[in-house]
């Protein structure tokens, strides 16, 4: 099959609504990521889904839908808080989690009586999403635990031959995968950190919490995604807490192509010591924005990352930092 990338024209949104109606996927841009499209009414659609990504059967999807779109026809109960939430961040990078009508197909949330509804910023999503008038649903347009795309070029080293249409909207200007947030309780629950953080989110509605998941043995996991390891590029990843540590890593590597991603702040210390680094970036924002297109950029030239955490942990940070642990192994150095 020949994977073709095309900029988003009326044209090219009834080609996707083709393929989308006849039960196949279609990449698409997305703010936060490029997300892997299809029909979430079509049972169909959604296996193939989790076919072409090598997705495990129980990670449920997020359905995304156009600004206009009545919720009610797929929630079953929308708490007054969460229209608060929905006022001030919709659309944009905050998936929330409401109890499901089960009208979409039931594989879309392996078994949870939930559905996660997010609607999309980007004005070539929201576009492609008028066109369907239907939700969508669309995981990150990558290989199962490979690093999220941020390009459609990304989205075809991943899938070359394998989908039919990848829409280019551009790079994803916000970098790294949605707040996902249950609003079937009292108040609402993080259950993924991004963009959207939980000190906002409190700050409009009056308290947020955050999900730790506890393996207890029987109980099912709220949020099954956040178990799996994800993000990482097809090189040796390493992790350190500080730009010393990982230092004094690189002067002891014996391998040859080795790389460095760290913060702006530390860079000029390894660029001293001979690396070659991979910057993030100062802000926050720069950091979750770089954050995915580094970690591909690092598999294709060192057999070694050697990452260093940025030093601010919270806010936006806590999303990035998430993302980047998931991604790499956490060297301990005991002192
Ligand atoms: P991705 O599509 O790769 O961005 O991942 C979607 C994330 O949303 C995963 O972490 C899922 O576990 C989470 N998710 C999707 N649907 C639900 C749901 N109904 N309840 C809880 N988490 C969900
Ligand atoms: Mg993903």
């Amino acid at each position: 099959m020949e994977t073709k990338i095309k900029p988003i024209t009326p044209e090219t949104l009834a080609e996707a609504k083709n393929l989308i109606f006849a039960g196949d996927v279609v990449a698409i841009p997305t703010e936060t990521v490029y997300g892997l499209g299809g029909n979430a009414f079509d049972d169909e659609g959604v296996k193939r889904i989790f076919e072409v990504k090598g997705r495990p059967a129980d990670n449920p999807l997020i359905a995304h839908v156009h600004s206009g779109y009545d919720l009610l026809k797929i929630i079953d109960y929308d708490p007054p808080y969460a229209r608060k939430l929905r006022e001030v961040f919709l659309p944009g990078p905050l998936t929330l989690v409401y109890p499901s009508t089960g009208k979409v197909s039931r594989f879309v949330s392996c078994g949870l009586n939930t559905l996660a509804v997010r609607v999309p910023a980007h004005e070539g999503a929201q576009a492609f999403l008028r066109t369907m008038d239907i939700p969508i649903v669309a995981p990150s347009a990558n290989l199962s635990k490979h690093v999220s795309p941020t390009s459609a070029q990304h989205v075809y080293e991943d899938f070359s031959g394998k989908i039919p249409l990848i829409l280019d909207g551009g790079s994803s200007v916000g970098g790294i995968e949605s707040t996902v947030c249950d609003v079937t309780g009292d108040v609402p629950v993080i259950l993924r950190p991004g963009l959207i953080t939980k000190e906002q989110i409190a700050a409009v509605v009056g308290a947020c919490e955050e999900y730790a998941p506890q393996l207890v043995e029987g109980e099912k996991v709220k949020s099954p995604g956040v178990l799996y390891k994800h993000y990482s590029p097809r090189c040796k990843t390493l992790l350190f807490n500080t730009a010393e540590e990982g230092l004094k890593a690189y002067r002891l590597m014996k391998e040859t192509r080795v790389a460095v991603l760290c913060e702006d702040f530390v860079a000029g210390q390894f660029v001293k010591a001979g690396a070659v680094v991979l910057n993030l970036g100062r802000t926050e924002q720069e950091m979750a924005a770089r954050l995915y297109g580094l970690l591909r950029d690092a598999e294709k030239i060192c057999d070694v990352l050697i990452a260093v955490e940025p030093n601010k942990k919270d806010g936006v940070m806590t999303g990035v930092l998430n993302r980047l642990r998931k991604a790499c192994t956490s060297v301990d150095v005991k002192h």
